[in-house]
């Protein structure tokens, strides 16, 4: 009882401060888009696969994996189980039923799976961030003197140097080291008419054991972030391109997390303010740490920054012809 009340209450929680999403379930789901539905032997965890794409979704938790990349889901997955006997039989079968969150199957598994009904315009210009900048240095590794401000502006002119080799038409938000706020960077992409948006960054964290890349889309509006935070946002305009931010963050971490053979720490969400008011696909990547020791080395080197280079241009050819 005590229980069911409790269910009761979150619900309502839920529901009052509008955070909530129905839920769908998986088996018809599979057959509706034709997907082939395994369930793993001895496990809570269903495979779900199309002639393209494997999706791996485990009940009781937001971690899916996609062709083997980390993707949070919005909301855990849930799984019931039901007992029936067959006629006359002694033996009781267990049946597992599992449900995925609607706004998951909308914005995360089907614009993965079907990348070609999400994007609506070729890929030309690019518009790339690098993040910090001036007064606002980042986080730093003191031992290794690196600033964030600083690397993120080598990356980001390596990178544009690739993607105009590629045939791209590239700028950045900042060429040197100068104050920009967040605003004033997606504003310079709209201005730009930019068909994708990258800010990059690198990571650092209390615990020096933290280690691994990580990209980010903006929160899917009236749903929480991969951290929790529900707090809703005024942006709305953004949320026309939740689907392509799917697509472009997955690609990139796939990328990344395959090339670099990094810490896979997944495709998130938050509410960054540098995204929040673009009118094209966008994302933040954090590709790496700073704060860990053998990590942060490795960043520094020109190897790791070629390679990281060349694993984002990859993933944008793998978007633009998605
Ligand atoms: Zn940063």
């Amino acid at each position: 009882m005590i229980r069911r009340l409790s269910v009761l209450f979150l619900v309502w929680l839920y529901g009052s401060v509008g955070f909530c999403s129905s839920f769908v379930d998986i088996e018809s789901f599979s057959k509706r888009y034709h997907l082939k539905m395994v369930q793993r032997a001895n496990t809570d965890e269903v495979y779900l696969k199309n002639e393209k794409h494997t999706l791996l979704l485990s009940a009781k938790t937001k971690e899916a994996f996609v062709d083997n990349t980390k993707v949070f889901l919005t909301y855990p997955i849930n799984i019931n189980t039901t007992t029936h006997r067959k006629h006359k039989a002694a033996t009781i079968f267990a049946r597992k039923h599992y449900t995925i969150a609607q706004v998951d199957i909308d914005k995360i598994v089907l614009p993965i799976l079907f990348p070609n009904k999400t994007l609506s315009r070729p890929v030309k210009t690019i518009v790339i961030d690098p993040g910090h900048g001036g007064k606002a240095e980042g986080t730093q590794n003191k031992q290794l003197r690196i600033k964030e401000k600083d690397l993120t502006l080598k990356t980001a002119k390596l990178l544009a140097e690739k993607l105009k080799r590629l045939g791209y038409v590239v700028y950045l938000t900042r060429n040197q080291d100068v104050d920009l706020t967040l605003e004033q960077r997606s504003l310079f992409a709209n201005q730009k008419k930019a068909d994708i948006f990258l800010s990059l960054h690198y990571n650092s964290a209390p615990s020096a054991q933290a280690q691994g890349i990580e990209t980010f889309a903006y929160s899917f509006h009236r749903h929480p972030s991969t951290d929790g935070n529900c707090k809703h946002d005024k942006h709305v305009s953004v949320h026309k391109f939740d689907g392509a931010n799917t697509c472009l963050a997955w690609q990139i971490q796939r990328k990344l997390c395959t090339e670099l053979h990094v810490n896979d720490r997944g495709v998130r969400r938050g509410r960054m303010a540098v995204l929040a008011d673009l009118n094209c696909p966008g994302v933040l990547i954090e590709c790496g740490f700073l704060s860990h020791k053998t990590e942060a080395s490795r960043i520094k080197t020109e190897s790791y920054q070629k390679s990281l280079v060349n694993a984002i241009a990859n993933a944008i050819q793998c978007f633009k012809n998605s």
